[in-house]
């Protein structure tokens, strides 16, 4: 049975922010992660994090999704206060994680069907198996898929909550050019239909053809926040590609830190 619509957020700037998140600080036996991070994501946009490896991207997220405590700052999660309540917005955010954490021996169909259990309000496993392409591996074993239906059944898999926010970990690494651009198709759906979409790519293609805004963190901070565009366009002559303004934000933060 097709689930009833949840609302969703009205129009950026109207709205709560679906991920607001002040003066975050995050440290890991002294040695900063997360450094003094703010920043805000308007509901139903689609929001690309990029950043050098050791940015802090992952410790954000794993305090976006109430898996981690941050040492202070505030953390607000469509409208929910993650530092208060760590698991009160779960039931509402969807995660695709990296595909090694798939369990391999379980069939697609056993594997939604487990997760689908978890939560008292789910898609319909038919459903979600046709959105993606799956139905006929259904009766296969997850460790028997390719990198891409991997990928698909990951993503189906953080969408069987129905959730407002989907966060998706590097959803296209490892994939072929021809494959990672079906699996955008897929993505852009899920915001063409009012969801908050947060990623993390070291692609900048992708968050140039994905995302409304790309949030650049180096170093455990915010280095530029814009849509794709206005970031080349802020950056100085000459800079004409995402990659060169990207380069040009993190060597700035360097060399304020230096
Ligand atoms: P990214 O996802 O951008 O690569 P991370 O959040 O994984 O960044 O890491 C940020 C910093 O925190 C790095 O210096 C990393 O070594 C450190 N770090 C991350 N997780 C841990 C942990 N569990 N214990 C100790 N240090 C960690």
């Amino acid at each position: 049975m097709p689930l009833p619509t949840r609302p969703r957020p009205v129009p950026a700037g109207q709205a709560t922010p679906a991920i607001d998140v002040r003066n975050l600080t995050k440290t890991y036996g002294g040695k900063p992660a997360l450094r003094g991070l703010s920043l805000a994501i308007a509901p139903g946009s689609t929001v690309a994090l990029i950043g050098p490896n050791g940015a802090g991207k992952s410790t954000f997220v794993e305090i976006l999704m109430g898996l981690r405590t941050p040492d202070a700052g505030q953390v607000s999660v469509l409208g929910h206060d993650v530092v208060r309540d760590p698991r009160g917005h779960v039931a509402r955010i969807g995660v695709q994680l990296q595909e090694s954490n798939l369990f391999k021996l379980l069939t697609v169909r056993e594997y939604l069907a487990f997760f689908a259990k978890l939560y008292p309000r789910h898609a319909d496993v038919q459903a979600l198996a046709r959105e993606f392409s799956l139905v006929d591996f259904l009766d296969t074993r997850v460790g028997k898929l390719s990198g891409g239906q991997k990928q698909r059944v990951a993503l189906a898999l953080a969408l069987i909550n129905d959730p407002e926010l989907v966060i998706l970990d590097e959803p296209t690494v490892g994939l072929d050019p021809i494959v990672r651009r079906e699996f955008w198709e897929l993505i852009r759906r899920q915001a063409g239909r009012g969801r908050t979409v947060l990623f993390t790519t070291h692609y900048m293609d992708e968050a140039k053809e994905l995302a409304d805004q790309v949030l650049m963190i180096s170093a455990g901070r915010l280095v530029a926040a814009g849509s794709p565009t206005q970031l080349i366009e802020r950056a100085p002559a000459g800079v004409s590609t995402l990659d060169d303004a990207y380069a040009h934000y993190v060597r700035c933060e360097a060399l304020e830190a230096a």
